[in-house]
């Protein structure tokens, strides 16, 4: 049997010991858990990495601590957009789906986008109607109120202020948004992210998550990358498909490759966040260059999940 491995985030940012609540987390600690679990288990079984990926995920966005799904953060108007994606390292397809309201998972419409629209990112009403037509399940805007996400969106709802996740209205440095990825016992690799984007965003805003390339990218021959942080310098930056890159025609190692992405390009541009990646032969990197990131990775069947940076 081929190595199986699977890892997940659930957002970087300012997250310091020092300001978190024992409650909250072992809340968060448990969340990541149970995504570990949950992508694991299929693994286990057999499975291929994109389900794994795709569970893992949808997981992560059925509770509502993180931003995604469930938890996603109020937008200026008071609504919630969600974006996803999901990439198949095997055969380079992809799905993705920007600005959508009440969809219970967005990484499931990303991977019907995938399947059967014939496109690869689809966004807003009418990307619902692609997921109504998909028979996906929709919930009520009371299903996504979550009352921290809500404190967080009245403290700069009246200003001109985006904030990311994870964070208060004085501390702008943290982000949420969630993502897997995962190789299978046949060696194919895949990645899933899913975001509510930053608080108070408006005008369609939307960030790195469904840019494949920029958030997210999978290729058996490198690596499967799900990045979380300022979205605007991740695109800029095309993340996921430059540690890729570097891998492909430089022949870096996985390591190498997220670390000089993400410690060295993104620090000079400005861009802070993190990322989670793995290559074909089961190596995992949990990468950021913020205080801390939501992660966590299997080792020895046992689901490690972290939040600071020791
Ligand atoms: N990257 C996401 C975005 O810019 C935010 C995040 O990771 O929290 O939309």
């Amino acid at each position: 049997m081929n190595k199986i491995q699977i890892a997940i985030h659930g957002g970087a940012g300012t997250i310091l010991r020092s300001q978190m609540d024992p409650e909250k987390e072992k809340q968060y600690l448990h969340g990541l858990t149970q995504a570990l679990e949950a992508g694991y288990a299929i693994l286990k079984k057999g499975g291929a990495s994109m389900d794994a990926v795709e569970a893992a995920v949808t997981s992560l966005e059925n509770f509502p601590l993180f931003n995604a799904g469930r938890g996603a953060v109020f937008t200026h108007t008071g609504t919630h957009e969600m974006d996803a994606s999901i990439m198949d390292g095997k055969t380079l397809e992809a799905g993705a789906v920007c600005g959508i309201s009440n969809v219970q998972n967005p990484v499931q419409l990303a991977r019907m986008i995938k399947e059967h629209s014939g496109h690869v990112l689809l966004c807003g009403k009418e990307a619902e109607v692609f997921a109504k037509k998909m028979n996906l399940p929709f919930q009520p805007d009371e299903y996504f109120f979550e009352e921290g996400r809500y404190r967080q969106w009245q403290e700069v709802k009246d200003t001109e202020r985006y904030q990311l996740d994870h964070t208060d209205a004085k501390d702008e440095k943290k982000f949420g948004t969630v993502g897997a990825v995962a190789l299978d016992m046949h060696g194919n690799l895949a990645a899933a992210t899913s975001t509510g984007g930053m608080t108070n965003k408006r005008y369609g805003r939307i960030g790195d998550t469904p840019i494949i390339g920029a958030g997210t990218y999978a290729n058996n021959a490198t690596c499967a990358i799900s990045c979380t942080g300022h979205g605007e310098y991740f695109i800029r930056a095309v993340v996921a498909h430059d540690i890729s890159c570097l891998m492909e025609y430089k022949g870096y190692t996985l390591k190498q490759a997220c670390d000089y992405v993400v410690k060295d390009k993104l620090v000079k541009m400005g861009g802070e966040g993190g990322l989670i990646a793995i290559d074909a032969k089961g190596h995992v990197e949990l990468v950021f260059n913020s205080d801390g990131m939501y992660r966590g990775w299997m080792q020895n069947e046992k689901a490690e999940v972290r939040i600071y940076e020791d």
